[in-house]
């Protein structure tokens, strides 16, 4: 016997015709790239969102042609994300971060058929658009009057005057949930880049998890600050979420220094923000520095790295701002895991509720998840073992776009490329990338406890550990400091800091101190420059 309810596919459309018809007075509040703030409605969002379809109908572009994006968090980025998907195409955001030429790259793997850019990134259209093989129309996202001239960009068109030619009247169209919504590309740490392809049901199940309370708890009296980029894994799911939820919105387009974050948090009254730990520790370093408060930021998401416990320390106690530490990948739409206590936990002392919130969390009801040895058995969760980590679920990707890689489960499960423990209530700690983790006389060291040590010393403004080679134990653990602007510290000091903080034989061989750590196109520290960086480098203990 079948069931006897409605048949609804689950469609991103959906998602703004609510926040038009139940939420149409709240706020979506951007800073545009000219510096200013643009402020409108969800439901002028929602008309402007049904332009855009109306104006991909009118450019003739089928179903599951792809727009792809070069753009800033902002509003016309987040029509692009209605009007694309909603109207059965598939929206492809562009780490404009990347190299040109890997961003043409990735247009012709794509398959591109528009590209719309904010004119930030004029300098790398110009430079790639004769590359991009599929692309037939480029469209600034701009007024008509800012459009630049004599660019060389074929047929390029403003997007104010693109969208006003339209009518704001269009039916959004039903058609089966598991059609592509969207494409987002991993950085390619490792070879080219693969795309994960998400599909409208993957995203709505994302949206009605992640904004559970135990997750990031939305609500339409939030305040919601995504400053992780729309083009790093959709922010996270938040322009869906805050649509499902109500929330007011508040983009911060290019301005992700500490004083215009923290402006934009006061001024709008923001409650709840996203983001990695670079930015949130650029936006700490301010407030501290100007002795100033947060008057109702709550709660902050802080993800896509482990954040460093000095980090959630300092916003909890210094500025009672709540850090749920999450974790997740691309190829996860991206959220797995979220930290949020247990009743049992909330009894527990300080410092013992500091090491679990500490964790990367509980997997989110939909997300599976287990530790699995070299051998692939699974290890128990005992807070100890730590193994490859590896998740199933109807957000998590079940092959790359157009089968790059070839088959990448293994008997159903994903496996992320992480390694970590499980403790018995569920609470997963990533302890290291399974290319990162640091191999010493056949145990392994993580380099993200090594430092996360080091990361607590006030003379630290960031930390990499990596393992350098050594004839007896395989590899030993060094770490590469980035000291504080006036800050002193010596080499011995801070490896007399790791005394008693960790075992004698994980403490590192030696300190190096560097004035940058590279960054990835997605601010996280990139392990593998920093090994090419020091490859002339040698051990203490092996120099003659
Ligand atoms: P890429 O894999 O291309 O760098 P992703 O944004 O998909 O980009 O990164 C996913 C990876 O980031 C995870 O597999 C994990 O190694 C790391 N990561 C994400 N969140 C956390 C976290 N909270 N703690 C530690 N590592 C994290």
């Amino acid at each position: 016997m079948m069931g006897l309810m409605q048949q609804q596919p689950l469609l991103i459309s959906t998602l703004i015709k609510h926040a038009e018809r139940h939420h149409g007075d709240a706020a979506v509040v951007s800073r545009r790239i000219e510096g200013d703030i643009h402020r409108y409605t969800w439901s002028e969002a929602a008309a402007r969102a049904r332009r855009v379809a109306n104006a991909l109908d009118g450019m003739e572009l089928a179903p599951s042609e792809r727009v792809a994006t070069l753009a800033w968090n902002g509003y016309r980025h987040l029509e692009l994300y209605f009007g694309v998907s909603g109207s059965g195409r598939v929206l492809h955001t562009i780490n404009p971060r990347l190299l040109p030429e890997q961003i043409a790259w990735i247009t012709n793997h794509a398959k591109d058929s528009v590209l719309c850019f904010d004119l930030t990134f004029l300098l790398i259209v110009q430079q790639i658009h004769a590359k991009c093989r599929s692309i037939r129309h480029y469209v600034a996202l701009c007024d008509a009057d800012r459009l630049p001239r004599d660019t060389g960009i074929p047929g390029l068109m403003s997007y104010e005057a693109w969208i006003d030619a339209q009518s704001d009247a269009y039916e959004w169209p039903s058609f089966d949930e598991n059609a592509a919504s969207s494409l987002c590309y991993t950085s390619g740490t490792t070879g080219d880049p693969k795309g994960a392809l998400y599909s409208h049901r993957s995203t709505l199940l994302h949206a009605f998890a992640t904004a559970l309370p135990d997750a990031m708890s939305l609500s339409a009296r939030d305040a919601v600050l995504p400053v992780v980029p729309m083009f790093h894994v959709n922010a996270w799911g938040l322009p869906y979420s805050a649509a499902l939820a109500g929330c007011k919105l508040v983009f911060p387009g290019p301005a992700l220094d500490g004083k215009s974050v923290y402006e934009l948090i006061e001024g709008e009254r923001v409650t709840f923000a996203a983001g990695v730990p670079t930015v949130w520790q650029m936006l700490l370093n301010h407030v501290k520095e100007k002795s100033l408060r947060f008057s109702t930021l709550a709660r902050t998401v802080i993800g896509g790295a482990a954040c460093p416990p000095a980090m959630i320390k300092s916003f909890r106690e210094d500025y009672g701002v709540e850090v749920l530490h999450a974790w997740g990948m691309t190829e996860m739409s991206p959220v797995g895991t979220l930290c949020t206590l247990k009743n049992r936990q909330l009894g527990l002392p300080p410092a013992e509720q500091e090491a679990v919130r500490l964790k990367q969390g509980r997997a989110l009801f939909g997300v599976d998840m287990k530790i699995a040895d070299r051998d692939g058995h699974e290890l128990p969760w005992d807070g100890k073992d730590q193994g490859n980590l590896l998740v199933k679920g109807p957000w998590v990707v079940r092959e790359y776009f157009k089968g790059a890689g070839g088959d990448p489960l293994v008997n159903g499960w994903f496996p992320t490329g992480d390694v970590a423990t499980i403790d018995s209530d569920g609470f997963m700690q990533i302890t290291d990338r399974s290319k990162d983790v640091i191999k010493s006389g056949g145990e392994w060291i993580s380099s993200i406890e090594i430092e996360n040590i080091a990361m607590a010393h006030p003379a630290v403004a960031m930390a990499a550990c990596i393992g350098v080679k050594h004839p007896k134990w395989d590899e030993r653990p060094i770490v590469v400091v980035v000291k504080k602007a006036g800050a002193t510290v010596t080499r011995e000091e801070l490896l007399k800091f790791f005394e008693g903080k960790t075992a004698k034989w994980q403490v590192p061989d030696d300190v190096v101190f560097v004035d940058a750590i590279p960054l990835g196109s997605t601010g996280k520290m990139l392990k593998a420059g920093l090994r090419e960086m020091l490859n002339e480098y040698c051990l203490p203990s092996l120099r003659r």
